[in-house]
């Protein structure tokens, strides 16, 4: 089967069952619409809480179904950031931005600059960056008219491609969850499977390689398999083997919604921790469906979290060796979320976001003078 982005954007709907777009059942602070006839650009920004800060989370340029399938991706997306910035300990909040692709459309400087127009007119409450489909260059575009940017590229001052400090943050949860499951954090010798090995695999691939780990990795893109056995000694597996194939770790790190009820019962690991955005299907049904597995999962928005500490530093600097510390700092969270989820036997995603609103709804407390 020939893989488009139409046929991904039907796995992934299909695969986010419970998914509504009902703003009010996640509460979003707002949620906007914006068009412009010229140049074609249709795009929704949701902006789910602002508590600790301004909502930071990236531009999505994605060939949705419909407009209803770009709301229900918006608003899951923009409240994964609220999670991730909180328990990172980060004073910013959680946004996300969609474009709705249409067949042959091009993100041109014109589309671009419109866009920052919109972005501008929310004042700096949303602030947008690269994500799925869009570049630090397509930022460099944006910024012509707006100042509510990050992710540029360092040659303009910017923090660059943040995909090797999320591979690095991917690997210090690895570790902690390692000792967790373990009793060490050595990743020496163990059989870790990584799926998807675009630019945070990659990385991560060259992270595990210099600790000793057995890496085995899977891509439907066969240059970017050849990319990594050409730095690597990795061991290229099929990708539909890889869920049963027997490993310590398996890492998630192309699309969403990987694990769900067809998947979850093939996995052959003890843990799972990877750099994909909204791994569970169905958070509830695939937190407890690993709990009873005895998978250990390591909750996805602490441990993609590394690369948006580092791209924040566009708003507050910090030189890269305190960018390296505070992203050292997920080890401490990420054994605290697994110490709490162990001892209430309870899965590790539900406990992080527990401990991700509790720093929120602390400041809306003290506001409120409560
Ligand atoms: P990428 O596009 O560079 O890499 C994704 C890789 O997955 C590609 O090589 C693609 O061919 C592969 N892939 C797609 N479908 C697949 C399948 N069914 N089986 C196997 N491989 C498949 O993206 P990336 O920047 O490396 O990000 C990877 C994931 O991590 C994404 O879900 C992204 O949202 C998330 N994430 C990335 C960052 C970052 O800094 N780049 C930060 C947070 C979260």
């Amino acid at each position: 089967m020939k893989i488009t982005e139409q046929t991904v954007s039907n796995y992934i709907f299909s695969n986010y069952p419970n998914d509504s777009t009902h703003f009010s059942q996640k509460g979003h602070e707002q949620v906007v619409y914006f068009q412009d006839e010229a140049t074609g650009l249709q795009a929704i920004v949701a902006i789910h809480d602002t508590t600790l800060g301004p909502a930071v989370g990236g531009l999505r340029f994605f060939e949705y179904q419909d407009e209803r399938d770009a709301l229900k991706d918006v608003l899951r997306l923009s409240r994964g950031m609220t999670y991730k910035s909180s328990i990172a300990g980060l004073d910013f909040g959680g946004g996300k931005a969609v474009l709705m692709k249409k067949k042959g459309m091009e993100l041109t400087e014109a589309l671009l600059r419109k866009y920052g127009t919109f972005i501008e007119r929310l004042g700096g409450d949303y602030i947008t960056a690269p994500d799925y489909n869009t570049t630090m260059e397509h930022m460099v575009d944006i910024a012509k008219s707006t100042r509510h940017v990050i992710g540029l590229p360092v040659t303009l001052g910017g923090s660059g491609d943040p995909s090797e400090h999320t591979a690095y943050g991917v690997y210090i949860a690895m570790k902690a969850t390692a000792k967790k499951t373990f009793g060490t954090d050595s990743l020496a010798g163990k059989k870790i499977g990584i799926a998807g090995i675009g630019k945070v695999g990659y990385s991560l691939a060259k992270l595990l390689c210099q600790e000793q780990a057995i890496v085995y990795v899977t891509d439907i893109c066969s240059k970017r398999l050849q990319a990594i056995t050409e730095v690597c000694k990795v061991e290229v597996v099929a990708a539909e083997r890889l869920y049963s194939w027997p490993l310590d770790i398996y890492a998630p790190c192309a699309l969403g919604a990987t694990l769900n009820s067809a998947t979850i019962p093939m996995l052959n690991c003890s843990i799972v921790v990877g750099s994909a955005n909204n791994q569970l299907a169905d958070q509830d049904r695939d937190g407890k469906l690993l709990l009873k597995r005895g998978i250990i999962y390591a909750p996805d928005f602490l441990a993609n979290a590394g690369g948006l500490i580092n791209a924040v530093t566009e708003l507050e600097p910090k030189s890269q060796d305190l960018v390296k510390k505070r992203i050292e700092l997920l080890y401490i969270i990420c054994l605290d979320v697994l110490d709490k989820a162990a001892k209430t036997f309870r899965p590790t995603q539900e406990v992080a976001q527990e401990i991700a609103i509790a720093r929120i709804q602390s400041i809306k407390n003290a506001q409120l003078g409560r």
